[in-house]
């Protein structure tokens, strides 16, 4: 299960952010391509199972889809893809070539304040 590793890649990350500034997380933000995304359901059940009776335990999680995006072959623009409308979003072309997946990141991570 994609999501189990995911969250539990995610928590590794912010536990050691928290230890290191002895602050308690409240919430992150996550973006994913549309390749590799996750649910995002999958992953808060995922996360919370993983968190109970952690310092990260009832954090939120935020998760930005990011489209995937073309480039234009024949006028050189970059685009994101409409799946039910693959063209150029500035000339209508339909040649164009996929350009990679957004890679899933963890952009950044909310402490409570003291
Ligand atoms: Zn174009």
């Amino acid at each position: 299960m994609h999501e189990m590793m995911v969250a539990e890649s995610l928590f590794t990350t912010i536990s050691d952010e928290a230890a290191k500034l002895s602050a308690k997380p409240v919430s992150a933000k996550i973006s994913c391509g549309t390749l590799n995304a996750v649910n995002d359901e999958a992953l808060d059940f995922a996360f919370e199972a993983i968190t109970k009776g952690t310092a990260c335990e009832g954090m939120k999680l935020q998760i930005d889809h990011k489209p995937i995006q073309g480039k234009c072959r024949n006028c050189k623009a970059s685009f994101d893809i409409e799946f039910s409308r693959p063209m150029c979003t500035q000339c209508s072309s339909e040649d164009f070539e996929l350009l990679p997946d957004a890679p899933l990141i963890l952009e950044e991570i909310e402490f409570q304040e003291e």
